[in-house]
Order: structure tokens, then sequence, then C-alpha cells
């Protein structure tokens, strides 16, 4: 680890102005699970830590009223075992139970979990950067580099929303549950409030896949809001992996459904593990809308679901396997009981 400073403040604001203070080379840090790591394989160097964990009024949990709000601090064991969560929007609970380890979900928080990097095997191969003799190449980790995982062992890689100059794998559950359900998040800058589609957090790599959160310095997430919708009970996040616990997606799909006896009125649809952010399936929606849900159905929607799907050399399974795990996602969610 190289030398860095560290401050703690107890507001936001003082957050604020403590980033702008330390200029170029801050970071926040909150739960420290995925930015400690990274500090430790030499990928990220900020020269200043700005801890958020001692801000207060950021970790609270509201379920009243027409949506639920949760706030950046809280932990993610916390948002998975609230009761209300679990009961009326089974795909949020499902999305942080069954992401890391317990131990780590109760350090980490849902803000940071949102703001995680890529788990490409190049990405966070090595230490020391290509000019210092990296064996692998990548223009996320240093741009123009290139990508060792183009034309390269691909398993991990996405299907959807890459680029000729990167193929990783946006590798968040929660942010897949959130996208499915219209989630945004508010966000403090020294400009003020903003909010954002949670959708809209992520970019595409093109030819820039070193930037990849629609932030700008010094911006705290304070909160992810969820608004309240018909769709929710009839709701799962469906996850495969290589191995049933403390993995990272293959596949995974956040389904939750609006219905009216057997027929679909509306069904969201998101998809993780295959794409280089959360992808929305909005083909799929829109095949399923006003139609019985079948397994005959249900296989159709996932097909649809990967559209424009495009493998490489070793991961053309997930092409199969994602609209597989769409399907029984789908078959999953109706099997549960509405409001
Ligand atoms: C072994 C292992 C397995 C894992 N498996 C999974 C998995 O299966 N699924 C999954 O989804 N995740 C998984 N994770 C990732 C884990 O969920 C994330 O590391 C965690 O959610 C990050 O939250 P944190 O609070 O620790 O973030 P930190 O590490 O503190 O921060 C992460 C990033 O977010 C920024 N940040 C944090 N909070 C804020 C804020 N409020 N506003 C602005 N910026 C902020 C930081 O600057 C940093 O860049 C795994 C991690 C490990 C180590």
């Amino acid at each position: 680890m190289r030398p860095f400073t560290y401050v703690r403040p107890d507001s936001a604001q003082a957050a604020i102005e403590a980033f702008a203070a330390a200029g170029p080379g801050a970071r926040y840090i909150a739960g420290g699970t995925s930015l400690y790591d990274l500090m430790k394989l030499d990928i990220e160097r900020p020269e200043h830590l700005i801890d958020v964990t001692a801000i207060r009024g950021l970790d609270g949990i509201e379920t009243d009223g027409d949506r639920l709000r949760f706030e950046a601090l809280a932990p993610m064991s916390a948002v998975a075992i609230n009761r209300v969560v679990l009961r009326d929007y089974p795909v949020l609970a499902e999305s942080l139970a069954k992401a890391a380890s317990q131990q780590l979900r109760n350090m980490a928080t849902v803000g940071g979990n949102l703001l995680q990097r890529t788990r490409c095997l190049y990405f966070r191969n090595g230490a020391g950067g290509v000019s210092a003799g990296m064996t692998y190449p990548c223009n996320k980790r240093e741009p123009g580099s290139g990508c060792a995982a183009i034309g390269g062992l691909d398993r991990g890689q996405a299907v959807l929303g890459q680029s000729r100059s990167c193929t990783a794998v946006s590798p968040g559950d929660w942010p897949v549950a959130l996208v499915a359900l219209d989630a945004y998040v508010e966000i403090l800058g020294r400009q003020g409030t903003r909010s954002l589609p949670v959708a809209d957090l992520y970019r595409l790599p093109g030819g820039t896949p070193h930037l990849e959160f629609a932030l700008t310095p010094g911006e705290i997430i304070t909160a992810i809001v969820v608004p309240k919708a018909a769709a929710g009970r009839q709701s799962t996040y469906h996850k495969i992996r290589d191995r049933e616990s403390y993995a990272f997606a293959l596949a995974s799909a956040a389904v939750a459904l609006d219905m009216a006896g057997d027929t679909v009125r509306q069904a969201r649809i998101a998809l993780g593990g295959v794409a280089t952010r959360p992808w929305r399936a909005v083909a799929a929606e829109a095949q399923l809308a006003g139609k019985q849900l079948t397994r005959e159905t249900a296989i159709i929607a996932g097909r649809a679901a990967l559209t424009g799907a495009k493998a490489g050399d070793h991961n053309g399974f997930k092409i199969e396997l994602a609209a597989r795990t769409v399907a029984d996602a789908l078959m999953i969610a109706a099997q549960r009981k509405p409001a």
C-alpha cells in the first residue's frame, strides 16, 4: 500500500469540503470492502481518504409512504433482513443476501455497493501497472494500454454493452434489482443536491472504460430511493454462479411482476453478470406485456432479454444461461403471492 492521509468528518457537508480541499487523489471510503482491496492490489492509489462512516443520520431505512428510502451508509445486511423489504420486495432482499458473505455484508454499505469496480481478472491482475511490467494490459486500469480479455480467455466477460476497448462485467447484484425497479440515487455535491436514476449512474465503456460512473468528483451518494409499485411482492433475484455462495454472478436476473391472474400486466426485468452495466431487458418486458405467463412465454422472453448479445471465444454459454435464468426467474416470481 502507498501512503495516504485519512480524515473522518461527521457531516456530509464537511466530507464534501474535505474532498474539495484535498484535491485530485481524494476518495471517499465507506465499508472499505472494495476500495481497500483495490488499494492492496495497487490498482487504486488514493492520496487522501475521506471516511464517510462517521456522518450522522446517513444509515436509515424508511419504508413508509410511497417509496422505500435507503440511506447510503445502511449496511447491506440490515437492508437484506428488513421486514418490509423481505415481504414486499424480495428481489431487493435477495440481491443483497446473495452477494458476498455475511461478514462482508455487515461491513459493506448499500451506497458503496453501487460504486464497486469490476471483478474482471485482467483489471485486477497483479500490481504496478503496465508501465511497471504488469502482465496484462487493461484500458480500464490504464487507459490506452489495450484489453487482454478481447481475444484472450474471456469466459467471465460481458456479452452485452461491450466495446472494442472493454468487455468487463458490472459486478454488483443490488444495482441490477434497483434498475429493474426504476430506483434512483440522491446525490449531494458542492453545487447542491440532485437525483439520478440508478440506470444512468453507469456509463457504457465505449472508448473510455476508465470512466465508469456518472458522478462528478466529490459528489456523495446520500440515499437510494425505490418508488413503490404494483410489481414488488411477485419478484425475485435469481443468481447463477460457479459455486452457490460467495461468488459473483455468471448470469443473474431481477424480475418483478404485476399480474392479473396468469396474465402479465407489467414485467420488469434486468440482467446481471452478462453486461458492462446493470442491463434493463426492455425487449423481454415488451414481449410479456398482456401475455399469459407460461414456461414457453418465459423462455421466449428470456431469449428476447439477450437481444443484441455478442459472445467472444469462451463466453458464448452465457447467452443461453442468461436466457434460461430470466425464464426461471419469471416462473419463480409468478409463484409468489401478490399483495
Ligand atoms: C470476496 C468478496 C466477494 C464479493 N461478492 C460480491 C457479490 O457476490 N455481489 C456483489 O454485489 N458484491 C460483492 N462483493 C463486493 C461488495 O459487495 C462491495 O465491496 C461492497 O458492497 C462495497 O461497499 P463498501 O461500503 O465496502 O464500499 P467501499 O469499499 O468503502 O467503497 C467503494 C467505492 O464507493 C465509493 N463510495 C462509497 N460510499 C460512497 C458514497 N456514499 N458516495 C460516494 N462514493 C462512495 C468509494 O470511494 C469507493 O470508490 C464482494 C466483495 C468481496 C471482497
